[in-house]
């Protein structure tokens, strides 16, 4: 048994059983400890809280490492709840044209926008598209994310989305972090259903999710619910289906036009629904009553110039909001979550600790791993991040560069074992 000692830390952390998510107002308090120490055994939190109170009892032979935090700042590793890290060539040229004035719907006519992702992805052999999912998810990590969800939809065709759900499980075995795979093959309609969208919608009913549920094992199902995309009935049956073969729903719900995907999130009782920008917040209350979280994605709004998501008000309504990167060669290419932290309390007027737990065990709750991670407590995971300042404000108080210190997963310093090589690349 490996036992390590964290000391002279300020501990910020929410704590699970005070913030309650279905029924009720959500909690988006934090617990500090201003002169904090974690006793970890075998990568699991084993005691926290005041030094004095972690120290009692313990002797020094009992420890096998005793790490200064010096006085930094200590916070739950980041979740990522919702990213597209899985692909293979980015689009930079596309976000030049973008800010150039083009319209989304020619660079997509030229050929560009998601339908050039489909297209690199299925070019990519394996090996390739591992490696380019490798380097976002490393640096994730470098920028304190220690557990992350990775959605497919880069495939469009059954053996693509199964080989990508396939690269993201080898990410799970040969990384460090703790990944949750999401198949979302109704991302886009690929160029061969164009213009035939229940067509295929039917090959994702009648041979893609029972092919994949077959081959892989992704915890979610997410549906780009939009107008010119997925409608509110096809998406439905895409996520009722889905449900049969055990992939929970998540939704990509009202974020250009209120077509109703925050309603049809409430009323299949789905685990989140993303972006709401423009939700109505009837719909927001009936998501809040039916427990389903609302994941925000300010990097997407910054990324296009576009107005930020009414964290306030859904606040108000009493949602459980959790934050997340949206990490993706179109219209969010970030994997920062201190960059989202920061968006959030600066563009949203959330507080730093509103933040700080949509970060954390809400951004957990909306891929259902918070019995292990997301807060800071007795039985976790020791996975947490220590910020070169006094509180986590310094997330949004510091620009343009990491306030990431050093990010320890299950107990080990990742900063260590993968800067070096992330640098020499
Ligand atoms: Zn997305």
């Amino acid at each position: 048994m490996t036992i390590k000692l964290f000391r002279n830390a300020r501990i910020y952390t929410p704590i699970s059983s005070s913030s309650s998510c279905a029924g009720g107002k959500a909690d988006y308090s934090i617990s500090l400890w201003k002169s904090g120490a974690v006793l970890v055994k075998n990568g699991l939190i084993a005691r926290i809280g005041d030094e004095a109170n972690v120290l009692a009892g313990l002797s020094h032979k009992q420890v096998d490492q005793e790490i200064s935090c010096e006085d930094r700042c200590l916070v739950p590793g980041f979740v990522d709840p919702h990213t597209h890290m899985c692909f293979s060539a980015l689009r930079e040229a596309e976000f030049s044209e973008r800010l150039a004035g083009t319209p989304y719907l020619e660079i997509l006519k030229a050929g560009g926008g998601i339908l050039s992702s489909v297209r690199s992805v299925r070019g990519s052999t394996d090996d390739f598209l591992f490696q380019s999912t490798r380097k976002n998810v490393i640096t994730a990590l470098l920028n304190g994310t220690t557990t992350m969800e990775i959605k497919s939809g880069y495939g469009l065709d059954t053996k693509t989305e199964i080989r990508m759900l396939k690269v993201m499980e080898r990410i799970a075995r040969e990384t460090p972090l703790d990944i949750v795979t999401t198949f979302m093959g109704a991302h886009a309609v690929p160029s061969e259903y164009m213009g035939d969208t229940n067509g295929y919608v039917d090959l994702l009913v009648n041979e893609m999710i029972p092919a994949v549920s077959n081959d892989c094992s992704p915890s979610f199902c997410d549906v780009f619910c939009e107008e010119g995309v997925f409608s509110v009935p096809q998406s439905r049956r895409i996520l009722l289906t889905a449900k049969e073969y055990k992939m929970a729903p998540k939704i990509h719900a009202d974020e250009v036009n209120d077509v109703g995907g925050a309603a049809l999130a409430a009323q299949i009782g789905a685990v989140s629904a993303e972006h709401l920008l423009a939700a109505k917040d009837e719909n927001l209350v009936a998501m809040a009553k039916a427990g389903v979280l609302a994941v925000l994605l300010p990097a997407t709004a910054y990324s296009l110039r576009k107005p930020y998501a009414n964290a306030r008000r859904m606040i108000e309504l009493g949602l459980t909001v959790a934050l997340s990167t949206d990490c993706n060669p179109g219209s969010s290419y970030t994997q920062s979550m201190p960059f989202v932290f920061g968006l959030s309390v600066m563009n949203m007027m959330m507080t730093v600790e509103e933040a700080l737990v949509a970060c954390t065990l809400n951004a957990a709750r909306a891929i259902r791993m918070d019995s292990l991670v997301g807060s800071l407590e007795i039985g976790k995971y020791a996975d947490f991040v220590i910020l070169d300042g006094d509180s986590p404000a310094i997330m949004a108080y510091q620009n343009g560069v990491s306030p990431v210190d050093s990010v320890f997963k299950r107990g080990e310093c990742m900063t260590k074992v993968f800067q070096d090589r992330i640098c020499s690349r």
